[in-house]
């Protein structure tokens, strides 16, 4: 979650003060959960909270570890570093980022620094992203969230909003300082092989396959597949409960996740949010897609304004679909998915092209 959270809370001015700011310790803490033979997942609980930080899979191989994400931060890094040494007193020999986000991989530098010889892996387009432009935001992240914070607590103290939505501003305010705190200083570590289509790394227990397979979330977004476990780690192809659709490509998106509804899974662990063990969530986010897509479609091409579009969208059954009636649900909905979506809809259907880390 990079970009519309953000610039929604840039845009108000500085509110009071709140009370019982957090440690980055306790921000960013995580918990484990085995989930397969061999295979855990690192997660921080409160998934549609402020920071929204990544899941990590931990793979176990005879050898060593592969380990999928490594935590959106140095404290986070430190709190999956902790957490894997719980699990093993094997190395991590493997990791592997999903996308370039930064929340997937600015933890990185912890995991490194643990196992100094892992091998950090990603699509090819993946590092062309950490090594350019899209990851240039990660300098001015922690300023982001310092007004972030400051919003927040405005809107905590807005006696107008519904106390739900109160309650989140609350939450994310109650993060904040931790927040600009772990979001300062950050040191992206781009991979050291890369590959185009399809990588393997074999082993009699826990084999894994990493594939692109087209562009989704982002332009090299790769799955991590255990086909013994019956295992799919997803990255934010998938986000759950609120999907998330920053810089994404929707009609190829909705191609990518037919592929992955093809995957013999038990389990589907998104980028973020619990795991899945059957396709459903699959078919609501496809046919959340398929529906902002087709009424878009024909008034970009009839050349409306995109305000204009978004006026005349009906958000409401994919509100109903993923967020219920929880007004912080839907608040977060609408910075991180319905947004974007729709702008990303425009650009596809006026053959615009969606760029990498800008709106
Ligand atoms: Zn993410």
């Amino acid at each position: 979650m990079i970009r519309t959270i953000l610039t929604l809370w840039a845009l108000a001015l500085a509110g009071p003060a709140v009370a019982a700011a957090l440690t980055p310790a306790q921000v960013f803490a995580r918990e484990t959960t085995a989930v397969a033979p061999h295979i855990w997942l690192i997660a921080k609980p409160a998934v549609t909270d402020p920071p929204f930080e990544g899941n990590v899979v931990v793979i176990e191989q005879a050898r060593g570890l592969v380990v999928v994400d490594a935590g959106g931060a140095p404290v986070s890094g430190q709190a999956v570093v902790a957490q894997i040494r719980k699990l093993s007193g094997k190395p991590v020999s493997w990791l592997v980022y999903t996308h370039y986000h930064g929340d997937h991989n600015l933890g990185a530098g912890a995991v490194r620094a643990a196992w100094p010889g892992v091998q950090i892996v990603s699509s090819a387009r993946t590092r062309e992203n950490m090594t350019g432009p899209p990851m240039a935001y990660v300098t001015t992240y922690g300023k982001s969230y310092g007004e972030m914070a400051a919003f927040a607590a405005a809107q905590a103290g807005d006696a107008k909003l519904p106390q739900a939505l109160r309650d989140g501003w609350r939450r994310a305010a109650e993060a904040g300082p931790a927040m600009v705190e772990a979001y300062s200083d950050l040191k992206p570590y781009p991979a050291d092989l890369t590959f185009e289509s399809r990588i393997k790394l074999a082993d009699e227990v826990a084999p894994v396959e990493i594939a692109y397979l087209g562009r989704a979330n982002t332009d090299g977004d790769v799955v991590v597949w255990a086909p013994k476990q019956r295992v799919l780690a997803t990255g934010d192809i998938v986000v759950a409960p609120i999907p998330y659709a920053a810089h994404t490509f929707p009609g190829d998106w909705i191609e990518v996740l037919r592929k992955l509804k093809a995957y013999d899974f038990k389990l589907l662990i998104p980028g973020h949010g619990p795991p899945q063990t059957d396709r459903a969530y699959l078919d609501r986010l496809i046919a959340a897609l398929e529906s902002v897509r087709a009424q878009v479609a024909p008034l970009a091409k009839a050349d409306l304004p995109l305000d204009e579009v978004r006026r005349r969208i009906d958000l409401e059954p994919i509100r109903k679909a993923f967020a219920g009636d929880d007004p912080w649900l839907r608040y977060v909905l609408s910075a991180v998915f319905t947004g974007d979506l729709i702008a990303n809809a425009y650009k596809e259907a006026r053959g615009e092209t969606v760029i990498q880390g800008k709106g």
